[in-house]
């Protein structure tokens, strides 16, 4: 399959230093993840039809599990500001691909390239946004405007883990506003978050930026969580695809 042949070439052709962004392990090559930790990793089929319609359109490589969540825990809680980079390639490769392919949620050209913004009580905790560090090297990439604050969070909210999918949206309500409206006015904005669970914030951040005259609004992340209704095909390593 020529998608899965040209993302794994992408995902283990990237980087230095060569060391695994799940465990550290010294590599030889420019690599993402170790050949261990790449075993663990589960890449989203083409024809994979999410588990409801929030997260629709949402360029999504790879299933939050093994390696990947071992790389996303260590970038966003354990001070590893330098994991942005090899996590940023794995959303490039994403996106080429997604150019490459034509997909109907694809739309090339992006003039914005905006993150998912941290509540600042929970920014000065976390020292930076993660979301923000990919979004810059993604818009670096690109060749495109960097939007940092372009999109600002006004309330502070409970975890959205600990609320069912009702909550969760209605948890959000309000909590997002365009902070420069000169940037996002008529932008086809490319919106980043590291990790997409139900949707339901990419969800806010779309209506949120589209009310304030973006053009379009794509969203992309690193991984998103299987289906909570079984859909999750059967585990299939990258390699093997
Ligand atoms: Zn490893």
């Amino acid at each position: 399959m020529i998608i899965a042949r040209a993302f794994a070439a992408a995902a283990t052709a990237l980087l230095s230093p060569a060391k695994c962004a799940s465990c550290d392990e010294p590599m030889a090559h420019e690599v993402v993840f170790c050949a261990a930790c790449i075993a663990t990793v589960e890449r989203v089929d083409d024809d994979y039809e999410g588990d409801g319609v929030e997260d629709d359109g949402v360029i999504a490589p790879l299933f939050y599990g093994g390696a990947v969540s071992t790389a996303i825990t260590r970038f966003k809680y354990s001070d590893r500001a330098d994991l942005a980079r090899p996590l940023a390639a794995i959303l490039c490769s994403a996106l080429a691909l997604a150019d490459a392919c034509e997909e109907e949620h694809a739309r090339g050209s992006y003039t914005v390239v905006v993150p998912v913004p941290l509540h600042p009580v929970r920014l000065a905790a976390r020292k930076y946004n993660q979301s923000a560090l990919l979004a810059g090297r993604v818009a670096g990439h690109l060749g495109v405007a960097f939007g940092p604050r372009a999109l600002d969070r006004v309330r502070d909210t409970p975890a959205q883990a600990s609320l069912d999918r009702k909550g969760r949206t209605s948890n959000l309500s309000g909590a997002f506003v365009v902070r420069q409206p000169r940037l996002v006015d008529g932008a086809r904005v490319l919106l980043i978050d590291d990790v997409l669970t139900t949707g339901a914030t990419l969800s806010e951040c779309r209506a949120v930026l589209l009310a304030g005259g973006a053009a379009s609004v794509t969203a992309a992340v690193i991984a998103r969580v299987a289906g909570e209704r079984g859909m999750r095909p059967p585990a299939r390593s990258m390699m093997a695809g």
